[in-house]
C-alpha cells in the first residue's frame, strides 16, 4: 500500500497517511491542528541516496 507524506501548510507538521484508494484523500487533515491545507509530498519506496549510502528506513512508532 502506498504511503503518502503530507505537510501541513498551517503549522508545518509532517505526517504520513496510508491511502488505499487514489481518489480518497479528501478527508485528510492535519493531526495537529486539523487543517485542510496540506501539501502532498512525493512518496518513494525505493529511496536511493545520490551520495551512495545505506538508506535506513526512518520508521517512527505510530502512536496516538
Ligand atoms: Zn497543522
Amino acid at each position: 500500500m502506498p504511503i503518502y507524506e503530507y505537510i501541513c501548510l498551517d503549522c508545518g507538521r509532517e505526517f504520513e497517511k496510508l491511502i488505499r484508494k487514489s481518489s480518497d484523500n479528501s478527508e485528510i487533515e492535519c493531526p495537529e491542528c486539523h487543517s485542510s491545507s496540506l501539501e502532498e509530498k512525493v512518496s518513494s519506496f525505493a529511496s536511493v541516496s545520490p551520495n551512495g549510502g545505506s538508506g535506513a528506513p526512518n520508521c517512527a512508532p505510530s502512536g496516538g
